[in-house]
């Protein structure tokens, strides 16, 4: 369920670092604001903007990194971007958010669609590594008061868990990366009744698996998901694009 943006609300904006907050042990939260947002899409928060890194030895080089909006504010014409801390080998965006300072710059492109979740659904699964709670937490806060279901957040440590705003009846489930398995958290769960709506977003090979039990186990159809690679481990993001787009077209279920 994509909505399409005007094509000149994505041109390229340059953004300013005006804050830099540490919101859990691995992740670090950046306020950007700058007047090039001032026709920033708002129904676009929880989608995602691509930071622009040029390449230190080929200025002519640009690389791209997505992030999810975690929240806009018109007024003061800010965004707030949630990043792991992560430890991969230097990635591009890992080592500009390593040496941030407030008043850095940076051009975005987008915002990307945020992926919708179907209010219709009898109850709601939500399945994400830390890459994927800034876009779980906004869906969370859009699902109508009486909605219900499961969440099941993949986290680096115990001081990861953050306070999630969400309906009374979601409950969420932390677990340790090192100390559990993603797929058995998940199958573990007791199922509710009716069709759920199923929203998965981490690491490319935990997502393959997740898939498999989704759609195949479970015989959740396309229409009632949404699913999808955020990084894969050991690939930067230029080869996992590449990985996820032979994946997907091999995917027919
Ligand atoms: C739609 C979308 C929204 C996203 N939103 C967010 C977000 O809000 N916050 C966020 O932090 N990430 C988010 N991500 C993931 C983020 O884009 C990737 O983690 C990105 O690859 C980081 O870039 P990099 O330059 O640091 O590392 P890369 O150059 O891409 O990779 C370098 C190395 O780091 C490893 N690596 C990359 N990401 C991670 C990670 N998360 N954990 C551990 N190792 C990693 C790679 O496997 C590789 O070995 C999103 C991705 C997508 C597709």
């Amino acid at each position: 369920m994509k909505t399409k943006i005007d094509p000149i609300l994505k041109r390229k904006r340059r953004i300013v670092v005006k804050k830099i907050n540490k919101i859990s042990k691995n992740m670090k939260r950046l306020t950007f604001s700058h007047e090039d947002l001032y026709d920033f899409p708002e129904s676009e928060v929880g989608g995602y903007v691509k930071l622009i890194f040029a390449d230190k030895n080929d200025l002519s080089k640009n690389f791209a990194r997505p992030f999810t909006v975690r929240n806009f504010r018109r007024d003061s014409l800010e965004i707030d971007i949630d990043f792991v801390i992560h430890d991969g080998d230097h990635g591009y965006a890992s080592s500009w958010l390593n040496s941030v300072n407030n008043g850095d710059e940076i051009f975005i492109t987008g915002p990307g669609p945020r992926e919708r979740v179907s209010h219709q659904a009898d109850w709601f699964f939500f399945v994400g590594d830390m890459s994927a709670i800034p876009a779980i937490s906004v869906n969370l806060e859009m699902l109508p008061r009486n909605a219900c279901g499961i969440v099941i957040l993949e986290i680096l440590s115990n001081q990861d868990r953050i306070k999630l705003r969400k309906p009374e009846n979601i409950n969420i489930n932390w677990v340790i990366d090192q100390e559990s398995n993603l797929l058995e958290s998940v199958s573990n769960f007791k199922w509710l009744r009716g069709t759920p709506f199923v929203w998965v977003a981490c690491e490319f090979s935990k997502m393959k698996s997740l898939r498999n039990f989704f759609q195949i186990k479970k015989k959740i159809e396309k229409t009632n998901m949404y699913i999808s690679s955020y990084w894969k481990s050991g690939l930067n993001q230029e080869e996992h694009k590449i990985l996820k787009k032979n994946d997907s077209e091999k995917w027919i279920l």
